[in-house]
């Protein structure tokens, strides 16, 4: 274990906690490269791989991928290059299984977890937080059919795109399933990380500005300078 081995920082929270959100915020900050495992398997769904082709009913249903195909995919990933800055992990691990596998691929590599955030929202809001969301498939710029719409239907904002798209599984059934598997597998890591005493838990409940303060002040004491 050495102290200047690339920080590794977790973000635990149901679907719509603002995980991604805050993931790429802290990249542009600090420099770590985001690491959505939700990304790397919609990647693999799109060119067709058999971990994808293996994956996608799963995910449209709104249910978890096997910890095997989603362990080789992070670990592949883990490996490149980039990541010797350090990674903010969105999304994994989602189950004991994972956490545990995650500890053995960071004792290899000589890392170390530095700090797991717990996001904590109200579930009840995360359905129509999360169901009413759709993307710019240009810039990848966020819009929700309640709380953001662009001034100009169908037009993005920020780079005049009109493509915008919706995630499979960002509907009110598959939501509903996220919950639950996340309620039933993930949650449990939060005891899990509190008894390694690596930690924090944040209401994300707030503005998306303050919840990134929060989040700067709990990563600038855990990783050291
Ligand atoms: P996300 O983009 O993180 O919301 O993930 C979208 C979907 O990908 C999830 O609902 C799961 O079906 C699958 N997925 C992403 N990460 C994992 C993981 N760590 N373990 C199992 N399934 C995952």
């Amino acid at each position: 274990m050495t102290t200047n081995a690339p920080p590794v920082l977790i973000l635990l929270g149901p679907p719509g906690a603002g995980k991604g959100t805050q993931a790429r915020m802290l990249e542009e900050q600090f420099g770590y490269v985001q690491l959505s495992t939700g990304d790397l398997l919609r990647a693999a769904v799109a060119a067709g791989t058999d971990a994808g082709k293996a994956a996608d009913a799963v995910m449209k249903a709104g249910g978890l991928v096997s910890d095997q195909i989603v362990i080789d995919i992070l670990r592949d990933r883990l490996a490149e290059p980039d990541c010797a800055t350090g990674v903010i992990l969105d999304g994994f691990p989602r189950t004991t299984v994972q956490a545990k596998a995650l500890d053995a691929l960071l004792v290899e590599s000589k890392q170390r977890i530095d700090s797991v955030i717990s996001l904590d929202v109200d579930d009840a809001a995360m359905v129509t937080r999360v169901a009413g969301r759709y993307t710019c498939a240009s810039c990848g710029e966020g819009y929700h059919d309640t709380f953001k719409v662009p001034a100009t239907a169908g037009v993005c904002d920020n780079c005049g795109g009109t493509d915008m798209k919706r995630r499979a599984d960002d509907t009110v059934e598959a939501v509903g399933a996220r919950l639950e598997a996340y309620h039933a597998q993930t949650a449990p890591l939060i005891d899990y990380y509190d008894g390694h005493g690596v930690l924090s838990r944040v209401d994300a409940m707030g503005q998306i500005n303050d919840v990134a303060a929060a989040l700067r002040g709990l990563i600038k004491s855990a990783v050291p300078a």
